[in-house]
């Protein structure tokens, strides 16, 4: 059990603890590159089962920093795990997991916003998205996800950890604050639930807001099936005006907004946060027509 290795020193995959990896690596926390390390393994071990069974699947884990998550995903029965990590410094600490589950970790090294997935999957066709993100990056990571072509992506379920005030927003309904932009984006492709809150004192060092798991499972077929960069387009301008009825705030993207609001059957006197996803995404899909065929 865990006190009995808390007391001997050991963690249950026989390879020192967090604590002391950081501290033999020299791993002080970057504040630039969104570093809060979570060394509880009893924990990093919850967020990989809220993943679902992890036998014989393949995980891209971004961020692994120290590998607290890495670790329990590998301990959890992880097949194989893939991370992208942008720091140079945790190659030793990382070296150390691969060689402790032969053949069973990749880590490239780089910025996981330039990643070409495919070609880091290389003949792996589904995979599993874990990872405790750096808050910096994280919407923008979560966003490209969510833009995959083709789609149904080549993920089954990202189980990721953002800033709860993100959280939030990815889940949130219409008619609420929190409902935007991101939530459309995200509901439209998949169904997020926020799985598990996580207070600032699990973190080392602790950042100043808490946080919450959330996990997405893509949808086969989204639907209407409009493009995600005419959703990103139609969204931008209804929420980037969300005081500002829609008839106003979509003369961003066309001269009579009247015309295409009247074709899809919603008022123009209603506001962003008034329509639901499906309504955002036929929007779009009538937009993007209506374009096209003026081309
Ligand atoms: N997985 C570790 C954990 O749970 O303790 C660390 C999580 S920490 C919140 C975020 C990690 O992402 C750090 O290790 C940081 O170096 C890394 N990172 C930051 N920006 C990155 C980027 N653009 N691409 C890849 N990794 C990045």
């Amino acid at each position: 059990g865990s006190e009995r290795d808390a007391l001997s020193g050991a963690s249950p995959d026989g390879l020192p603890p967090l604590r002391e990896v950081i501290r033999t690596f020299e791993l002080n926390a970057k504040k630039s590159l969104g570093q809060n390390f979570i060394l509880d393994l009893n924990l990093t071990r919850r967020i990989a089962r809220a993943a679902g069974s992890l036998e014989g699947k393949t995980v891209v884990e971004v961020g692994p920093g120290p590998g607290g998550l890495t670790r329990a995903l590998l301990m959890e029965g992880a097949a194989r795990v893939i991370a992208v990590e942008r720091d140079e410094r945790t190659r030793g600490a990382l070296d150390m997991i691969a060689q402790r589950y032969p053949g069973r970790l990749d880590v490239h090294f780089g910025d996981a916003l330039e990643a070409d997935w495919p070609r880091i999957l290389g003949d792996t066709r589904e995979a599993l998205i874990v990872a405790n993100l750096p808050y910096g990056v994280a919407t923008l990571l979560l966003t490209g996800w969510l833009d995959t072509e083709p789609w149904p992506p080549w993920f089954q379920r990202m189980v990721l950890m953002f800033q709860q005030e993100v959280a939030e927003r990815i889940v949130a309904q219409p008619g609420t604050k929190a409902y935007g932009r991101l939530s459309v984006l995200a509901q439209w492709r998949s169904a997020p639930r926020i799985v598990l809150k996580v207070p600032p004192e699990a973190f080392t060092p602790p950042p100043k807001v808490s946080s919450a798991v959330v996990e997405l499972v893509p949808h086969k077929a989204p639907s209407p099936d409009c493009s995600p960069r005419t959703l990103a387009r139609v969204t931008a301008a209804a929420f980037g005006q969300r005081r500002k009825m829609l008839r106003a705030s979509l003369k961003q993207l066309m001269p009579e907004p009247e015309r295409l609001l009247e074709a899809v059957g919603i008022a123009g006197n209603l506001r962003a946060e008034n329509l639901s996803v499906k309504d955002f995404a036929r929007m779009a899909l009538v937009f993007e027509r209506s374009t096209l065929s003026r081309a």
